[in-house]
């Protein structure tokens, strides 16, 4: 091979060298390029969810209204229990106690001396509301029940007969309606009128359709 041969080859791999460089660099820049694109567009969408209005739920000061047939803390009324212990036969866990003692009589078989229910175990199915035959127990809205003691959530009767507190009767709460409960086509509840019927038929519309007219 000549040496003019031999030169003029090392010039053409050169060439071929700057020429791949060249292609890496304008690859690099249009790869920046269309980083640079998509990260500008998500923080257009960020910024987008800036300007609207926050969706939060200010708890403690601002709480869901739970809805009617939510199972909350369980309600009981002593006077109306009469120990069959159905409650216990149809609880998951057979968790409510029962403590009575032999009645003075046939007719009196049974005399209630208290009845518990421990919230640390009871997972709120309500089987026990379902089939009570004297619908002494029943269901509340009442969700907040947290102790320090785990002991302190085995309610006994007293307890258990407590009335519930209620999100809407807390003057220091501001109650909002959960997204069921809000009219057509509102999805945020902080502005929605408390007077202002929810979408589609309401429970009590369901049981009595004549309210529906
Ligand atoms: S089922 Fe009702 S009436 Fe019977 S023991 Fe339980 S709470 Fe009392
Ligand atoms: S709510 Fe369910 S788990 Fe709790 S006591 Fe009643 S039946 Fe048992």
């Amino acid at each position: 091979m000549s040496l003019q041969h031999s030169t003029k080859l090392t010039s053409f791999s050169r060439d071929l060298l700057m020429l791949g460089f060249l292609r890496q660099v304008g690859d690099y820049t249009r790869d920046t390029v269309d980083a640079a694109r998509n990260i500008a567009q998500g923080l257009a969408v960020t910024f987008d969810h800036f300007q609207r209005r926050p969706v939060t739920v200010q708890y403690p000061y601002e709480k869901l209204i739970p809805s009617p047939r939510y199972r909350g803390r369980i309600h009981y009324e002593i006077d109306k229990c009469i120990a069959c212990e159905v409650c216990v036969k149809v609880c998951p866990i057979n968790l409510p106690i029962v403590d009575y003692e032999p009645g003075p009589s046939k007719k009196i078989a049974k005399v209630l001396r208290n009845y518990s229910i421990d919230f640390g175990v009871c997972i709120f199915c309500a089987n026990c509301v379902e089939y009570c035959p004297t619908q002494c127990l029943s269901m509340t809205e009442e969700y907040e029940l947290t102790s320090f003691d785990r002991h302190n959530l085995n309610y006994d009767s007293v307890a258990l007969g407590r009335l519930p507190t209620t999100v809407s009767t807390d003057p220091s709460i501001r109650p909002l309606r959960e997204l069921a409960e809000l009219p057509k086509g509102e999805l945020d509840p902080h502005n929605v009128p408390v007077n202002q019927p929810a979408y589609g038929p309401q429970p009590k519309q369901v049981l009595n359709p004549t309210m529906l007219s």
